[in-house]
């Protein structure tokens, strides 16, 4: 398994040239590609990052960050910067945006995320991370850390006291527990493996631990649970979980199973 990279060290530009001496190209890609885009947005806030050397430049206009800030990079690394969505702080929406990986940027470039060589990203879209937190802790909040803390700080999912179901245990599902036990909720994993109540009663702390297989156990739960995320990709029935909310209780779906089925009556006749 390759690690995935997304946190970088911005240096000044002479170290950058410095260490990237050996790959002219690549150092020829980047002020290409900058250049593209300051002249279609007249703007000059790049920050030059080079993922696999730690190492990044950065423009003399770039205002948020300076040289030797560790700074992070999301899921996306351009938009439109003038629709709704880009005005309201959730440039993630927008329709011309552009992922960090498997995306195609206004200059025809494929992006690679964590396995590019570099990436040229406008300072809109990078995050500063504090000195001492450490990197391989801030690496997951930027990608299944924000993909659960956004739905749930949405759906107010942080009310001390109510209860959380978290379906999955994955990445997904990790973050999600994590962040349950910290808004002060009472968390139940679910899962299909049994293999994986260890890690979710000792190592995140949650409060139960079910076998969703285990009719007994899920019927125990009706009706009990104010919030559920469920963050599992494989399919999976959606009812037997929707039974588990209270009355207008929250179901969250941030996974991508091929297709959802659920019984109208456990949307309209709960207030779900
Ligand atoms: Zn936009």
């Amino acid at each position: 398994m390759i690690k995935r990279q997304v946190e970088w060290t911005l240096v000044n530009k002479d170290e950058a040239v410095a260490a990237k001496k050996k790959s002219v190209e690549t150092r020829k890609l980047i002020f290409k590609r900058a250049e593209q885009y300051e002249r279609e947005y007249a703007e000059k806030l790049y920050v030059y990052v080079l993922v696999k050397c730690n190492l990044t430049m950065i423009s003399p206009n770039v205002q948020r960050f300076k040289v030797g800030d560790h700074v992070g990079v999301r899921t996306y690394v351009n938009s439109c910067r003038e629709c709704e969505y880009c005005n309201d702080g959730q440039a993630v929406n927008c329709a011309k945006g552009v992922f960090t990986f498997n995306g195609i940027d206004h200059d025809g470039s494929v992006t690679k995320g964590g396995y590019s060589s570099h990436i040229v990203v406008h300072e809109r879209y990078c995050y500063k991370i504090p000195v001492d937190y450490p990197l391989e802790s801030a690496a997951p909040l930027l990608c299944a850390g924000i993909t659960v803390f956004a739905p749930m700080m949405h759906h107010n999912m942080n009310q001390p006291g109510k209860s959380l179901g978290v379906i999955g245990l994955g990445g997904l599902g990790h973050m999600a527990v994590k962040f349950g036990k910290a808004f002060g909720l009472s968390v139940t994993v679910f899962s299909t493996s049994i293999s994986k109540k260890e890690e979710a009663l000792n190592l995140l702390g949650a409060e139960n631990f079910v076998i969703s297989s285990d009719h007994a156990q899920m019927k125990a739960l009706a009706k009990s649970l104010d919030f559920i995320i469920d963050t599992a990709s494989g399919d999976h029935a959606f009812d037997p979980y929707m039974s588990l909310l209270k009355i207008a209780g929250t179901y969250v779906l941030v996974g991508f199973p091929s297709e959802i089925k659920i019984s109208p009556a456990n949307l309209n006749l709960n207030l779900r």
